[in-house]
């Protein structure tokens, strides 16, 4: 393409891609002697957490009751799931619409809508929701499913905090959901070499997923920038993961792999190491293995776990075409003659989550000082102004210049002017009745 535009000026723009994209980009358009201007994808006011799907519905509840009155994105994969979902959260009284592209146009945009202009509602989507979509204080993201790669969960956990707020994204995930992705990679149409590169994207993000350092820093990786790490605002620094040395269960684990074939998928191989008898462990004869058993002492769930972190580890792969089965990789080879130990992250009980207390003070030390009771009251003022204009509430002031109105307290227009967020002509169309719950608050 470069040759056909000989000395005029170019420039190539990426929101996001890791350092082999941008290479890519930078060899393709011939812009060999170019400049590359990156900027950082720290998003320090965005908090990480991702845990291991158990009872996901209860798991987003909890999650979600550290929000109450706010707006955020709860993604799923499919739009069954996004229709079940929200029906749910409505029942559970919390304000839920749906969004995904096969639902009809004018319901859809009216979704889309109040999702822009009104605050303490969720919006349950799949990631056709997200383009062109810039609400600044949407202040959580939940994933129930896995995205397909990291730049993808970047990217829509990206839609969290644009106002520089502090702002959650969680995310519950699963065995189930590697095979789906997984799955959907084999059988998509894409040419081999691309599948190959699709599927070194999943495994990238399943080790972000696994892993039991920061990870910020895991994700910054990923995008060719470096970062100390225990960055205090992802859930393995802020309360740090237990390993164990778990190369002797690794062992068992691709032992009984590889005995049984590599014909069988995790929950059978995890039937055959607990020694669970029953039709399909009888009648393929595998109660009489040695291996059969062998790992008893240890709850399917920790097995189930241990699957995944082999998998993240790249020791065995799952075969899409053989029905989900698990196979050993190159790797396995030095771990069965113990010439690498294996350790893994040990993960929390379900009763270990964050209560709704402890999210309600952390959200008032957001406030710094701020009087949380006046903070509330602009807000219900910002809220009745945007209604009856028919806007988004952020159009009329943003969170943060509520937050600088409830600290700073301004008595004039003189000082409201000095508060970032206010110009003079919104000073002249909201100032006085933002001034009006000011001047008349006793907090
Ligand atoms: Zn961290």
């Amino acid at each position: 393409m470069a040759e056909h535009f000989p000395g005029v000026p170019r420039i190539a723009l990426t929101a996001t891609a890791d350092p082999h994209t941008r290479e890519d980009i930078v060899a393709r358009l011939g812009l060999d002697n170019a400049e590359v201007f990156t900027t950082s994808f720290d998003r320090p006011n965005i908090r990480y957490e991702i845990v291991e799907r158990d009872q996901p519905r209860q798991q987003l509840l909890r999650f979600l009751s550290g929000h109450e009155g706010n707006s955020g994105i709860v993604y799923c994969l499919s739009r069954a799931k996004v229709e079940d979902t929200a029906e749910w959260l409505n029942t559970q009284g919390i304000r839920a619409l749906a969004y995904h592209a096969g639902m009809d146009r004018s319901l859809r945009d009216a979704n889309q809508d109040a999702f822009l202009k009104e605050e303490n509602l969720c919006l349950v989507a799949t990631v056709a929701f997200g383009m062109g979509i810039d609400k600044p204080n949407v202040r959580y993201v939940a994933h129930l499913d896995l995205p397909g790669s990291v730049e993808a969960y970047y990217q829509e956990t990206g839609r969290a905090g644009r106002d520089g707020l502090p702002s959650e994204v969680w995310m519950a995930y699963g065995m189930a959901d590697v095979i789906q992705r997984g799955r959907m990679i084999d059988e998509g149409n894409a040419a081999d070499d691309i599948k190959r590169v699709e599927r070194s994207k999943l495994n990238a993000l399943l080790a972000i997923c696994e892993t039991a350092s920061c990870r910020r820093q895991a994700i910054l990786a990923h995008f060719g920038e470096s970062h100390a790490g225990n960055c205090g605002g992802c859930d393995t620094c802020m309360k740090p993961v237990e390993t164990w040395n778990g190369t002797d269960e690794a062992i068992k684990a691709l032992a009984a792999i590889y005995r049984t074939g590599e014909r069988f998928g995790t929950g059978h191989v995890v039937d055959v190491l607990i020694g669970n008898v029953n039709e399909k462990t009888e009648r393929f004869g595998h109660t009489g293995m040695p291996v059969f058993g062998a790992g008893k002492e240890i709850a399917a769930r920790t097995w189930q776990s241990v699957f995944r972190q082999l998998l993240a580890m790249g020791l065995v792969r799952v075969d899409h075409a053989a029905f989900g089965a698990l196979k050993l990789e190159e790797g396995a080879r030095a771990v069965f003659k113990r010439e690498r130990e294996v350790f893994f992250r040990k993960d929390r009980p379900a009763s270990e989550r964050r209560t709704k207390k402890v999210a309600r003070a952390e959200r008032r030390s957001v406030l710094s000082g701020a009087d949380d009771a006046l903070f509330e009251a602009l807000r219900a003022e910002r809220t009745a102004i945007a209604r009856s204009l028919s806007v988004p509430p952020y159009v009329v002031f943003p969170d943060t210049t509520l937050i600088a109105f409830a600290t700073d307290r301004p008595r004039t227009h003189k000082e409201m002017l000095d508060i970032s967020g206010v110009g003079q002509s919104k000073l002249e169309r909201y100032g006085d009745a933002f001034l009006e719950v000011i001047l008349g608050f006793d907090g």
